[in-house]
């Protein structure tokens, strides 16, 4: 972390005046309040506003001149006037001649008029934080749903739904939460508050500063605040002296991003875009030009420190993969719309082309994507409409233009499989269409908190289906409660991976040992983990026929337990032959797969518990088994897995390991699918 600074003050706005108690009535419309008798006094002006803008700017001199009259009213009113009619700032996200607003965001608009907040759509309907508000209100003590309450979501669609209905009711309502936010969280500096033995208020309000300003949520706020500002501006709510309070407390925000960054990865991606929105949106204040050079200075050094070079962002976690494409173009948007895209260098489109590139290809032919780490499901629509995006910033890419038109212009890339080694990647394929086979194996480097422990797993999505989804993460950090839930779906031996005793592995460092698809008839991948002290776990993946798959693992090394190979399948029906080792999918529309474990050892096919979530705190039960064995010595032991699809009639399989205990620099399976009979072999 970058040094905070150590000072030991206590900073409240003293924005207002004092609470108005059931007196307060407005005239100016007819509209009735619901919180009538909480409403706050109007603020006063904060006049040291006009010693954060720059006031010599154009169009700026009424201000100059009242404010140097010691006439802060008529400075105020100037300087609304000034925004109000001002024309040379653009923003790329916000066209107000052509205002949409969705049924959800309507109705989280609508919501939020009694207070009930969309604060996280993994808790839904949304809460209720109380008729006076409580911005402390935490009914599950999951840290997502407090520390996103912060980033108040409703507050555009609020703003959206004031010009869609031009009702004052929105923009009243807005003014009020705004201030009554600023007065309830006031942000505080302590130096280490953990030692100072704090307890009662004051330790609360610390540990709600801790919520409330968490840079990543700051930074959500100084994006999402310049949209409101521009829905909100015409507003006779949006009154002169409000605006002085806005513009304090949206100074303090961009500031305090500069002097607390994230140390890395996503959070320090977003709040870098998000300051070189304060500083490109409000070019007034004084700071501005830091506030744009340290945002674009930040995302020209983490565009090489947090993509690899075969493109993939770091964190393994292809949400935030896709996540940070869209933050170094929304920078870039930024740049493009008010004239400074020079500031950003070639390279850094060049980086952000590959990562497009790589997110083609880990795609399955339906448009999603793996759910490994805490990555969410992401659907067609959302994604298509991603790729038209990223057509207007890459016109003269094929690739991006084929996946944005499903197909229907560009062309599809020339390579099917690919493998990705700095990120650990590994996709097998045999098509772009809906019809292909693609199977993307997960075997990388060492990750940060949103990677999990499943080195060796993968996702296998035949004919439109996806048999083996990911577990997905379910939940996010919070009390031991909600870290035992998210606990649950981290574990190793929810993967598809190997594990022994069930245990975690203590390490996810893969390396790759052999990538060959020269032979279209039988493409090879050999990975390795060092995943226990005792225990290394290496799987070789035949991909054989562009048809089915054939997955070796070997248990190297002196632990003795239970080693076992688990499966996690698609929700639906499964047969399970546990005298053969066998699953048979039970899909009525045709497209099925067996999975049948072999070992030169005696295994054991066990049921395993099984969840899958596509969303956070959504979950859906489905089957998983493992094939076991137990490992008595320092030999290594090993278990065979054939994936195979059918329509009709599950084929009969039977597979040899060949050179079972003397495999150290390759492996070699006898199979016969069907009578059919196949050598495989791979070696390094
Ligand atoms: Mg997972």
């Amino acid at each position: 972390m970058r040094p905070r600074t150590i000072i030991y003050i206590f900073v409240i706005c003293s924005v207002f005046s004092s609470r108005a108690q059931n007196t307060h009535k407005e005239s100016s419309d007819s509209h009735q309040l619901s919180f009538e008798n909480i409403r706050l006094e109007f603020p006063n002006i904060q006049p040291e506003v006009f010693e954060l803008l720059d006031l010599d700017r154009k169009g700026l001199e009424n201000v100059k001149k009242f404010y140097g009259e010691g006439n802060y009213n008529a400075a105020a009113k100037a300087l609304l006037n000034y925004y109000k009619s001002r024309t040379f700032v653009n923003h790329p996200d916000v066209d107000l001649q052509n205002i949409r607003i969705s049924k959800e965001e309507q109705k989280w608009a609508d919501e939020s008029l009694t207070h009930r907040f969309f604060a996280h759509k993994g808790y839904q309907p949304s809460l209720f934080y109380g008729e006076d508000i409580d911005w402390t209100h935490w009914p599950v003590k999951d840290n997502e749903l407090r520390w996103q309450l912060h980033r108040h979501k409703w507050w555009s669609p609020m703003g959206k739904a004031y010009r869609v209905s031009k009702d004052e009711k929105y923009a009243k309502e807005w003014v009020f939460q705004y201030l009554d936010w600023i007065e309830k969280n006031p942000y505080m500096e302590k130096e280490n508050p953990e030692k100072n033995n704090l307890s009662g208020k004051e330790a609360r309000e610390i540990e709600n500063m801790r919520f409330a300003w968490r840079p990543l949520e700051v930074s959500h706020r100084l994006q999402d605040q310049t949209w409101q500002f521009m829905y909100f501006l015409p507003s006779p709510h949006f009154t002169p002296e409000f605006l002085t309070v806005f513009l304090a407390n949206y100074h303090r925000h961009a500031e305090l991003i500069l002097e607390n960054y994230s140390e890395r990865g996503n959070h320090l991606l977003f709040e870098a875009q998000r300051v070189i929105y304060a500083g490109a949106f409000f070019p007034e204040f004084k700071d501005a030009q830091k506030w744009r050079k340290s945002g674009i200075e930040t995302l020209n050094n983490e565009v090489n420190v947090q993509v690899f070079n075969d493109g993939f962002q770091y964190e393994l976690d292809l949400h935030y993969h896709l996540a940070s494409i869209n933050i170094f173009i929304k920078a870039l948007r930024m740049a493009d719309v008010n004239g400074f895209r020079s500031e950003f260098p070639q390279s850094y489109l060049d980086t952000l082309e590959r990562m497009i590139m790589a997110l083609i290809d880990v795609s399955f032919p339906d448009y999603t994507m793996p759910c490994f780490s805490d990555a969410k499901a992401v659907n067609k629509r959302q994604m298509v409409n991603n790729f038209k995006d990223w057509t207007t910033l890459f016109p003269e890419n094929p690739y991006i233009q084929y996946m944005a038109s499903e197909g229907k212009e560009g062309r599809k890339p020339d390579h099917l499989s690919k493998m990705y080694g700095d990120a650990g990647f590994y996709i097998l394929r045999n098509g772009w269409k809906e019809e292909s086979t693609v199977m993307v194996v997960k075997a990388g480097p060492p990750a940060f908190w949103h990677n999990q422990p499943d080195n060796g797993t993968f996702e296998l999505y035949i004919r439109g289906r996806n048999f083996f989804p990911d577990a997905g993460s379910y939940v996010y950090g919070g009390d031991e409660e909600v870290l035992k839930e998210r606990n649950w779906f981290r574990q190793t031996r929810v993967h598809n991976t190997l594990t022994i005793d069930g245990k975690n592995m203590e390490e996810t460092n893969s390396t790759c040992l052999l990538w060959d698809i020269s032979n279209n008839n039988v493409q090879k991948l050999v990975v390795e983990n060092q995943g226990y002290p005792d225990l290394k776990h290496r799987r070789t993946i035949f991909f054989v026929d562009n048809t089915f798959f054939v997955i070796v693992d070997d248990a190297i090394g002196t632990a003795r337990g239970d080693v076992s190979a688990h499966y996690h399948m698609s929700e639906g029906e499964m047969a399970l032959d546990h005298k053969n080792k066998r699953l048979t999918t039970r899909y009525r529309d045709g497209n099925n797969i067996v999975v049948q474990g072999f070992s030169p050892e005696s295994i054991q096919m066990e049921e395993e518990e099984s969840w899958v979530s596509y969303e956070y705190r959504q979950k859906n039960r489905r089957t998983g088994f493992a094939y076991k064995t137990r490992k008595q010595s320092d030999h290594t032991t090993s278990v065979v897995t054939v994936i195979h699809p059918f329509s009709k009639k599950a084929p009969d399989i039977t597979a040899k390991y060949l050179n079972a205990g003397n495999n150290e620099k390759g492996v070699q399976i006898a199979l016969t699918i069907n009578k059919q009979k196949y050598d495989l072999y791979a070696k390094w």
